[in-house]
């Protein structure tokens, strides 16, 4: 038995307690007597105070209610306004899953609601939000994880004994390492191991989507000697964009078995996006490199952690998620390892400033001494406008479009960018800034924006409040039309008159936006909106330069003949830009003693490492692929 059960055992009475079971860090006790599950006299609160670690009283299996009955007293209890959608039984761990339009409704004043069902039906009840807009991906993973409720028992149970169960590899010395298998001076593939005397973490798994085609440049050096898949003890992914998890589920390809570590929001969208990933590899006549099996493994071996929610994943690692203000459910991970040796926070990408989506990026930190930077826009010369200026052009843009009674195009990623358009648009639209007019939501994109609305505690305060307060869900306005077919597609083209599109791909490589491009392109009085980053060699970048006669990259006989009015606003992206990079480092509580500048191209890297050393008087570091920083 673990050291800890036995310490948890002396506060309770035995014969209460009928088993212990880990789920991850959780310890969960449960208790074949109904008077102690129900008023357990504070012993368990006792408990947390005294050995920080959360633990949980359940009702052992076979005093549960029958689950007929109970959904009854369920129904009775929950008030009609709430609005139940589905509710779950959970026999395995004696829970039972309620999701509810309005969750708030469905637990009731401090929770009295739910206290009210436990002691009716003896289930322990947990409260889960119905997307507002139905997303088939979201109820593909929630049935996921309850078609294998047992599976997921004992892989919690075991994460849980690799946390408890003391010291595997032994603790001569004292050291940590940290190896850069990808985004060491590039953007792309973000991948790093970090080693301890005792554990092996990797931060991220990503792709480089611009070398899709070839394995060598888009892959991180996983074949590096120190990189062992099956000592892996966890996995941390810090968000869903494919350059930081692209290659997750290759990891169960090869036998990886443990968890993976994020934030909810970041499992939903993650999974979506690989699965766009393996559709469109197969479209280009691929063999993909991994199948939605894999990805169901994934989802399987998930551990979704809250923001500021401190966990332990291995016997001396200790993570935080704080908000990193990137994209939805994007964490900067705050490391904290042998307890209290060293700390480290991988900042991952982050945005230092406010956006309509989401809070800028944390800056307070319990300790610090190591920071992992981004320089995706870390050069001297990315100066970006303000974000009002930004906003402005977008809007202007737009206007003159509408004048002239165009169509504008807006090709964007699907996550992030996609939804701050959105709600520019909408509250422009909403206060009589910009004709109201419909903005039509092509393919994915939609299915983020669904994730979206599911995790409204994930996005910023004022956005929240829209959506708690005033019933005023912006992505839910009637401006939104979504385009889901070839035919619908045929019709925006054809028939609606002046209007938005949002498509992706955001380079126009592949994906919706080509098509709109190409059948609107010659039409001098619609307007195609780059607001990302047009990588070289796109048709995107050509068009932005320019470029009036293009060969059709689908034909290659036809001549695309570009008469449409082509803008550019920068300022919009997800990225801190160099001034909020540099506040970032300086606003940083407590001042890390080390910086290691990464994701950033060689040129953007060196410069930042070199003013951030030349500012603070803080030590820098750049490292490039496969080099090793020692830590400690
Ligand atoms: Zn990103």
């Amino acid at each position: 038995m673990s050291k800890i059960i036995t310490e948890i055992m002396k506060f309770l009475q035995e014969d209460k307690i009928t088993d212990v079971c880990f789920e991850g860090a959780n310890i969960v006790l449960y208790t074949k007597d109904t008077d102690f599950f129900l008023n357990d006299q504070g012993v368990i609160k006792q408990i947390v105070s005294d050995i920080k670690k959360r633990v949980e009283l359940r009702p052992d299996p076979s005093i549960t209610m029958e689950s007929e009955a109970a959904e009854k007293i369920i129904r009775q209890v929950i008030p009609e306004e709430a609005t139940i959608a589905n509710i779950t039984f959970d026999p395995q761990r004696s829970r039972v899953i309620i999701e509810a339009e309005k969750p708030g409704l469905a637990i009731g004043k401090q929770g009295e609601l739910l206290r009210e069902i436990k002691a009716k039906t003896t289930w322990v009840p947990i409260v889960k939000r119905t997307p507002v807009i139905r997303s088939q991906l979201i109820e593909n993973i929630r049935a996921v994880l309850y078609q294998n409720s047992d599976y997921r028992r004992k892989f919690l149970n075991k994460t849980g004994h690799r946390v408890y169960d003391g010291w595997i590899r032994g603790k001569k010395n004292e050291w940590v390492r940290l190896t850069y298998l990808g985004s060491g001076r590039q953007v792309g593939r973000s991948c790093m191991l970090l080693q301890t005397p005792e554990s092996r973490i990797l931060l991220d798994c990503g792709i480089d989507p611009a070398h899709t085609m070839d394995e060598t440049e888009a892959f991180p050096y996983l074949e590096a000697p120190e990189f062992k898949v099956d000592e892996l003890d966890a996995v941390i992914v810090s968000h869903a964009h494919l350059d930081h998890c692209g290659l997750i589920p290759y990891l169960f390809k090869f036998g990886y078995k443990g968890p993976i570590y994020c934030t909810a929001p970041t499992r939903d969208v993650m999974a979506l996006l690989q699965l766009d990933f393996v559709k469109i590899m197969k479209n280009a006549g691929k063999d993909p490199l991994y199948t939605s099996d894999e990805i169901r493994e994934m989802v399987k071996h998930t551990i979704c952690l809250n923001f500021e929610e401190v966990t332990d994943i291995t016997p001396d690692v200790r993570i935080t998620f704080y908000n990193s203000g990137h994209i939805i459910g994007s964490a900067m991970v705050h490391l904290h390892i042998g307890n209290g040796l060293h700390n480290l926070l991988y900042g991952a990408d982050m945005k230092y400033g406010r956006t309509k989506l989401l809070d800028p990026a944390i800056t307070d930190f319990p300790r610090l001494e190591s920071l992992m930077l981004e320089s995706t826009y870390g050069g001297k010369d990315n100066i970006t406008q303000s974000r009002e200026e930004s906003e402005k052009q977008l809007v202007d843009a737009v206007n003159a479009t509408l004048a002239n009674k165009g169509k504008v195009i807006i090709p964007v990623l699907g996550v992030g960018r996609s939804q701050e358009i959105m709600l520019i648009l909408e509250e422009h639209m909403r206060t009589g800034a910009m004709e109201k007019i419909p903005v039509f939501i092509d393919g994915m994109v939609w299915d983020v924006t669904a994730i979206h609305t599911a995790y409204p505690e994930f996005l910023n305060n004022q956005i929240r409040k829209q959506i708690f307060h005033k019933n005023q869900n912006p992505f839910l306005s009637d401006i939104f039309k979504r385009v889901g077919s070839p035919k619908e597609r045929r019709e925006v083209i054809e028939e609606a008159g002046s209007c938005v599109i949002v498509a992706t791909s955001g380079m126009l490589v592949g994906g919706a936006s080509v098509q709109y491009f190409k059948e609107l392109c010659d039409n001098p009085h619609n307007c195609i909106i780059f607001v990302s980053y047009q990588g070289e060699g796109s048709l995107g970048r050509r068009v932005q330069r320019g470029e009036k006669e293009i060969i059709n990259p689908d034909s290659p006989k036809d001549v695309l003949r570009v008469k449409m009015q082509v803008a550019t606003v920068e300022g919009l992206s997800g990225h801190s830009g160099r001034r909020e990079l540099m506040n970032f480092v300086y606003r940083c509580t407590p001042r890390p003693k080390k910086i290691i500048v990464n994701h950033g191209e060689v040129s953007r890297c060196l410069d930042l490492a070199s003013s951030i050393h030349k500012m603070y008087r803080i030590e820098t570091a750049a490292p490039r692929n496969l080099e090793t920083i020692r830590l400690v």
